[in-house]
């Protein structure tokens, strides 16, 4: 189903998804997009080729992925044997890739040395991004710790440093939002990443953190259901990315959902997907860049990342909003808005074919059904 790009493809008369009514001519060498035009000349008559009408999209890119999980409950991954862990987690790499996710970035978890025994040892070329272990709780005790910290972080060769700001679904509602670190430890840390090359991606429900964000220059925050409209006109105003992960809290909040949890942590996953709607509706008014990211970490989640174009839809992104958020702006998130997320000439040839219109059909499961392959091109990130 996935293709690690032929040296020479080519394919005729498709449509680009997102731009109606006008098929192009699109050739690939060498895994890069070479020549994209128009198609001109007599539609070819029935019973030639094409044989049936294709769309090309940019490959998805997924900006908070966690690939090494396997189980909700970490203690639970602790109980299974190494090789099991392994080949779970080249399934979560080949099922992400199969739903058209052709980058994703890891947030947390993955070393960039596994990332790539994957991907070559199981044969998926899927381009992974990694980040730190998460800097969280067991981090605030000051900045000598976290020069020591960031510094083994680093010899990892993890291009990201993941701070987690506040608590998440394991914090009661009401101290959700309350920070984790003092603004100096937070703002060494990013000056620090910053300093070393690193880019920094921040875990934060809402609150004073957010704003923290701003005054730093992180490239990204999570989840932010409790951004207020004034964070995000300053986080438009600052180019500090906005990656939702709207659609893990729906699935969070369901008792009979996939992850089943218990009735205190389906409350609170209700609440910040109640919330999302209006950090969304801010974001978009504000003029925020908005990145597709799921959080998914586990086997019921991996490859189902689509979804997420559904929950951002639901709430308030246009079809063409929700694409660009997965494609255009999710590589400029990465620092590699020059090379990757867009059907153009010396673009690196990501893409995903489909043998109907993605803005045509009704929803994420049906957009995976007509998912006719998924090809990764060059090589060079
Ligand atoms: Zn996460």
């Amino acid at each position: 189903m996935s293709n690690n790009g032929p040296r020479a493809q080519s394919f005729n008369r498709v449509y680009i998804t997102g731009i109606q009514g006008k098929r192009f001519d699109i050739s690939i060498r060498d895994g890069v997009f070479h020549s994209i035009a128009e198609s001109s000349g007599p539609v070819p008559d029935e019973g030639t080729v094409p044989a049936q009408d294709l769309w090309i999209s940019p490959g998805i890119i997924d900006l908070h992925t966690h690939l090494a999980w396997t189980d909700f409950d970490h203690t639970d991954q602790l109980k299974r044997d190494i090789q099991e862990i392994e080949e779970m987690q080249a399934r979560a790499l080949e099922a992400t890739l199969r739903t058209g996710v052709t980058t994703a970035r890891d947030a947390g978890g993955l070393l960039p040395g596994t990332a790539q025994h994957l991907v070559q040892t199981y044969q998926v070329p899927l381009r992974v991004h990694t980040s730190s272990e998460m800097l969280g709780a067991a981090d605030a005790k000051g900045t000598i710790h976290l020069d020591q910290r960031l510094k083994q972080i680093y010899d990892t060769g993890a291009g990201w440093v993941k701070i987690m700001a506040t608590g998440g679904l394991g914090a009661p509602t009401e101290k959700v939002t309350d920070p984790v670190f003092s603004e100096e430890e937070f703002s060494f840390i990013v000056r620090h990443a910053h300093e070393h090359g690193k880019r920094v991606l921040v875990h934060t429900w809402g609150g004073v953190t957010v704003d923290w964000s701003v005054d730093a220059g992180v490239e990204s925050i999570e989840h932010g259901m409790f951004l207020t409209e004034s964070q995000a006109g300053r986080l438009a105003e600052s180019g500090v990315a906005f990656v939702p992960t709207t659609s893990i809290y729906r699935i969070a909040a369901d008792p009979k959902g996939v992850l089943a949890l218990n009735p205190v942590i389906c409350d609170r996953a209700a609440r910040a997907a109640e919330a999302h709607s209006n950090a969304i509706a801010y974001a978009k008014r504000a003029g925020v860049q908005i990145g597709f990211g799921t959080d998914y970490a586990t086997p019921a989640l991996h490859g189902y990342n689509l979804q997420e174009l559904d929950t951002l839809m639901d709430y308030g992104l246009t079809r063409a909003e929700a694409w660009q958020a997965a494609t255009g702006n999710a590589a400029e998130i990465l620092g590699w808005g020059h090379r990757l997320g867009r059907i153009a000439e010396g673009y690196i040839a990501d893409a995903v074919i489909f043998d109907a219109d993605p803005y045509m059909v009704d929803d994420a499961d049906s957009l995976r059904k007509h998912i006719v392959s998924v090809l990764t091109g060059a090589r060079e990130l």
